[in-house]
């Protein structure tokens, strides 16, 4: 495509909504594709904005058509990416961003190597866990096998952080969306010198994660 792709991924609990609602309000030019799931929709969220909500006949048609760049079962549901939002963000010269699981983010990495993949992690294992806890809380989700699972995908899925070119950690969230808004611009090339420092310390390298002070 001729704009930029990006891939944010995080294990659940991580705090990625937030982070990625406000680097969609910061920064112009960024399309969000909006994925397709067989999930059922959760309060306010609305059909073709957040996810295309459709059944499972739907979804598993659109896969024999081949018609997802990626796709991956999270959590007992179907979530993938329309090959056409990446068709349209390119035919409109956009950049795009995918908000995705570790499984796609694989798929799209593997087909697309040049893309921008960011990976956001919890500050630490307990909060994590408390982030998690609540967010079953609020769920009501409270059976303890069940957050225990969660807690156990969540920490597998940090094992995946090495694939991704950035990590950002989600500590404080004014500093968090200033550093992935600074990973955005440095793809870009319009970062200042100041943003490609911060860009640079939150960059992973071959496994190992910089995260020098700035
Ligand atoms: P939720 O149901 O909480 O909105 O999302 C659950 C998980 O599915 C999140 O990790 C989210 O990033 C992931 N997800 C959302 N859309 C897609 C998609 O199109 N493909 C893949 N592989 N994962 C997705």
């Amino acid at each position: 495509m001729a704009g930029i792709l990006f891939i944010i991924s995080a294990p659940s609990g991580s705090g990625k909504s937030t982070l990625v609602d406000q680097l969609r309000r910061l920064v112009e030019g960024l399309d969000f594709s909006v994925s397709y799931t067989t999930r059922a929709p959760r309060g306010s969220e609305t059909d073709g904005r957040e996810y295309h909500f459709v059944s499972r006949e739907r979804f598993e048609e659109m896969i024999a058509d081949d018609a997802f760049l990626e796709w991956a079962d999270v959590f007992g549901n179907y979530y993938g990416t329309a090959r056409s939002a990446l068709a349209l963000a390119a035919e409109h010269h956009r950049d795009l961003l995918l908000d995705i699981d570790v499984q796609g983010a694989m798929q799209v990495i593997e087909r697309m190597p040049e893309a921008t993949s960011i990976f956001i992690m919890p500050p630490s294992p307990a909060v994590l866990e408390t982030r998690l806890r609540n967010r079953s809380i609020a769920e009501h989700m409270t059976d303890e096998a069940v957050i225990q699972r969660r807690l156990q995908q969540a920490r597998g899925e940090l094992e995946w952080l090495r694939h991704y070119r950035y990590a950002i950690v989600n500590d404080v969230l004014d500093t968090a969306v200033a550093e992935l808004r600074s990973v955005v611009l440095t793809a870009r090339g319009e970062a200042d010198a100041d943003l490609l420092r911060v860009a640079r310390s939150c960059e992973t390298r071959e496994g190992s994660m910089r995260l020098a002070n700035a």
